[in-house]
């Protein structure tokens, strides 16, 4: 069988690589993207990823380079105000709400929100248009030979291909980077993730809020309104025993635990959809490249679920990439990959790093440290200065 060539091979076909096949498609690059699973692009599908994404302000340049956010404006819903409520105290209750409004920072939302599923059928749409970017869903990369010019790869419906460089966006066990060697540091919570969708009664004013109690932080997000309903989407984490039995609760029992942790924020929770679990780590690959490869999104970092960074930081990846392809023919030199490595580290660390501790604030059980954090809360709030630090931090500005 004849080898195909290509600039770039994406492996791994989730968010992070489909959006990266057409970033860097739409930059000129042929490019290549597999992945053994076909993407889920309707939510009553059974097997459809029920998580939403927001896209903070900085990513939304990234993908409109990518000719990505025509497809999806339509779809967005803006996060214009971030929420964090204390819900820490004796009674289960809200004592303390802190608002971040991003009018204080910019004249655009925070970011906007996107279901997981439509993400991918409009990522679809997009490579669709791109004459030189090919989606092979249901195949994978099974071996990787790298030399100084060149990267070779064997699939799993036995052809190959010969590519300038790799991108690996095969997720956090990524294949490639067990290929090459890359180790990985990971740390471990005990904990998962709910994610599923709600309606209420009240309305969400593009508000997204976070409620802290124990076990972690429970979010909702808000989506667009339905057939004159409101909804949104949650993400509830707690200690691993509690989550799974929250998951094998029967409706009824699961609807009333959801109200009372929701403290009743935007009036009465209704499930509307199945419960999808996640297991919460942190982890970070000891490095971001080897020989004509680059690491991506969860190959290359991992976080908790907390202040929409994961994907984020995974499009902060591919922009960088794609600013260092611009200075070049060859896409694959050593030196490039060297800097994109010293480029994206320390953002990366940083960012692992603060949302470790602030998951691990959020977990917190016992009553003494429940108030130290209701307090460092009220203080990063109260003064103007610290609390638009915090926002410009949060969105990643670039
Ligand atoms: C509950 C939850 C909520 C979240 N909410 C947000 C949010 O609001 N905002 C945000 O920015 N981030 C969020 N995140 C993080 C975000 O979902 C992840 O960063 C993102 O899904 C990771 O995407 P990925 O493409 O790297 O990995 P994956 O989605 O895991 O994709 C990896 C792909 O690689 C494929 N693959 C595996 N092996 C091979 C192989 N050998 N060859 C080729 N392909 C292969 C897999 O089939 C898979 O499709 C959330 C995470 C969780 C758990």
């Amino acid at each position: 069988m004849a080898r195909i060539e290509t600039d770039i091979l994406v492996s791994g076909g989730g968010i992070a690589g489909l959006t990266a096949a057409c970033a860097f498609g739409a930059a000129g690059h042929r490019v290549i993207c597999v992945d053994p699973a076909p993407p889920v692009t309707e939510a009553a599908d059974p097997s459809s990823d029920l998580r939403s994404t927001a896209f903070l302000q900085p990513a939304r340049d990234t993908l409109i380079a990518a000719g990505i956010w025509d497809f999806l404006q339509d779809h967005a819903t803006p996060l214009q105000i971030m929420r964090l409520a204390d819900a820490g105290g004796e009674a289960n209750e809200i004592r303390k709400v802190a608002d971040f409004d991003a009018s204080e920072v910019s004249g655009m939302p925070f970011g906007w929100n996107f279901p997981n599923w439509l993400l991918r059928r409009e990522l679809l749409n997009r490579i669709d248009g791109l004459a030189n970017v090919r989606f092979m869903p249901g195949v994978s990369t099974t071996a990787l030979t790298t030399r100084e010019t060149e990267a070779l790869v064997r699939l799993s419906n036995s052809q190959s291909v010969r590519a300038s460089l790799v991108v690996a966006a095969d997720g956090r066990n990524s294949p490639v980077r067990s290929m090459l060697g890359i180790g990985v540091k990971t740390w471990r919570y005990g904990q998962k993730a709910l994610a599923f969708t709600v309606s209420h009664t009240d309305p969400h004013h593009n508000v997204s809020t976070e409620i802290h109690r124990s076990g972690g932080p429970f979010t909702l997000v808000p989506l667009p309104d339905r057939d004159g309903k409101h909804y949104s989407s949650i993400v509830w984490m707690e200690t691993g025993p509690h989550a799974k039995a929250l998951s094998e609760m029967p409706p009824e029992d699961f609807n009333a635990a959801l109200n009372a942790r929701s403290c009743g924020v935007l009036g009465k929770l209704t499930l509307e959809s199945r419960l999808t679990l996640w297991p919460i780590i942190s982890q970070m690959a000891e490095r971001l490249s080897g020989q004509r490869t680059a690491l991506v999104a969860e190959a290359a970092h991992v976080i908790p679920p907390i202040g929409a960074q994961g994907l984020n930081m995974s499009l902060a990846d591919i922009q960088c990439l794609l600013e260092l392809f611009s200075e070049t023919d060859d896409i694959g030199t050593q030196s490039l990959l060297d800097r994109y490595h010293r480029k994206r580290w320390p953002d990366i660390k940083a960012r692992v790093t603060g949302v470790d501790i602030l998951n691990r604030a959020a977990m917190a059980e016992s009553p003494s440290l429940r108030d130290l954090r209701m307090k460092g809360l009220t203080s990063l709030h109260g003064l103007a200065p610290l609390r638009k630090v915090a926002m410009q931090a949060g969105l990643g500005n670039r």
